[in-house]
């Protein structure tokens, strides 16, 4: 390979890790797997020798980059201030461009990268699942005679869904305070219905009014995490174009992913010199519904939750975005409530994007090990921020038999303000 083919990240960030192995115990596959490879040192030591020309794209070395959830909990822990995350997502464009990955591995990630950020592959892909729900499949996560493997598989089919179409507009109730857009997602609107309705009511009640600008389409988040940088960037533009001009106190976005790759379209579109002005304006708008929240005087929900909770920190939540207090924040503003500490809580649950899908073996490992800790605390509801965990979460619940809820921190919310589920 020319050094041309290899520069796939600014060489200067490699030399802020200065190997002192202070982030490995964070690292939840370098903990399940115990190998240097597998690590955040392990892995900066890999791209640097790929960059210098040293490691060549052999399936080995392929395979400890793919293992990398790309969580970010290393970047919390490093005292050097690494950038991890621009480390993994730069060398993961260079691997899918010069790597020849095994043909089932090709037409798998072909087939998640056609589906997801389109509209019509989501409406499919949602119309599939609607039909696995509608003849049991999320009940042979419990059957004894299905193999393990395709246990989980089946856990991961929601039992319901709802995606009714969003209006364009919503009026505050009571006075206005804000002008507020919604990011509906792509999945999300398809799958998660009921969370940007709770969404929407919760913003309502707090004297938001609330635009869903028609049109919008997939952040690119899932693409950008599976190396698909150019496909991730004309997404991110087409977003800007519709969002960038709203006259808007924020933009709001209720999955942790796509919030953190949002308020990262500067940096993503910074050789784009018809987007790179406005991509860093919008990103400046992007607020995690708790974020938001948070962040304004709330109007306390009135309702008593007399539920015992704990909280799963979204790793693009917690590690993406320093999103941490606000969340546990507003549970405990919910009158009745109590909330009790998840161990490992900004643990990854395996879920990682579309990471369950091309790792379900690793994925399945750190799900069983967020279940146990679920298990642990004896709480009936675990909340989180981000609909991926929720449908990873959801299966290892469903597959342990634990009769726990797993709800959107937003859907919460709506229930403490007396909003009836959608
Ligand atoms: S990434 Fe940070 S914490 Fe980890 S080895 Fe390098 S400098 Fe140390
Ligand atoms: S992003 Fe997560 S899985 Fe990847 S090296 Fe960092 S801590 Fe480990």
């Amino acid at each position: 390979m020319t050094p041309a083919q290899t520069d796939f990240v600014d060489p200067e960030k490699f030399f802020d890790c200065v190997h002192c192995g202070l982030c490995l115990s964070f690292c939840p596959t370098y903990v399940e797997l115990g190998t240097e490879m597998d690590s955040p040192r392990g892995r900066i030591a890999t791209m640097r020798a790929l960059h210098e020309g040293r490691f060549s794209l052999d399936p080995e070395t392929v395979r400890h980059l793919d293992l990398c959830l790309g969580c970010r909990a290393c970047e919390t822990a490093c005292p050097s201030g690494v950038h991890y995350g621009e480390l993994i997502e730069g060398v993961r464009p260079f691997i899918e461009q010069y790597y020849r990955r095994p043909l089932r591995e090709r037409l798998k990630r072909k087939l998640i990268n056609s589906v997801f950020p389109h509209p019509l592959g989501v409406r499919a892909f949602a119309l599939l699942l609607k039909i696995a729900a509608a003849l049991g499949v999320p009940r042979l996560a419990r059957a004894r005679w299905v193999p393990r493997s395709l246990r989980y598989w089946c856990g991961l089919v929601p039992e319901s869904m709802s995606g009714a179409p969003l209006a364009a507009r919503y009026a505050a109730i009571g006075e206005k305070r804000y002008t507020v857009a919604l990011l509906s997602g792509c999945v999300a609107s398809a799958v998660f219905g009921a969370t940007n309705q709770a969404t929407i009511a919760v913003l309502r009640q707090n004297g938001c009014e609330v635009l869903v600008p028609p049109g919008q389409g997939c952040c690119g988040a899932l693409l950008l995490h599976n190396g698909d940088r150019a496909a991730a960037l004309a997404l991110a533009c087409h977003n800007i174009a519709i969002f960038a001009a709203l006259p808007v106190d924020a933009i709001i976005v209720n999955a942790a992913g796509c919030g953190a790759v949002m308020k990262e379209y500067g940096e993503l579109c910074k050789d784009d010199a018809r987007y790179r002005e406005q991509a860093a304006q919008l990103a400046a708008k992007v607020r995690d519904i708790t974020e938001f929240l948070g962040s304004i005087p709330l109007i306390a929900p009135a309702r008593e939750v007399r539920a015992h909770v704990t909280y799963h920190d979204a790793c693009h939540l917690a590690h993406g975005q320093g999103i941490r207090e606000q969340p546990r924040r507003l549970l405990q503003a919910i009158p009745g409530l109590r909330l009790t500490e998840l161990a490992e809580s900004d643990w990854c649950c395996g879920s990682a994007g579309t990471y369950n899908l091309t790792e379900p073996e690793m994925a399945r490992r750190l799900l069983a090990r967020k279940v146990g800790h679920i298990r642990e605390t004896g709480a009936e509801v675990v909340v989180m921020g981000n609909p991926g965990c929720l449908l990873q979460i959801r299966a290892g619940l469903r597959q342990e038999g634990l009769p726990v809820r797993a709800m959107h921190t937003v859907e919460l919310l709506a229930e403490a303000y007396g909003i009836p589920p959608s």
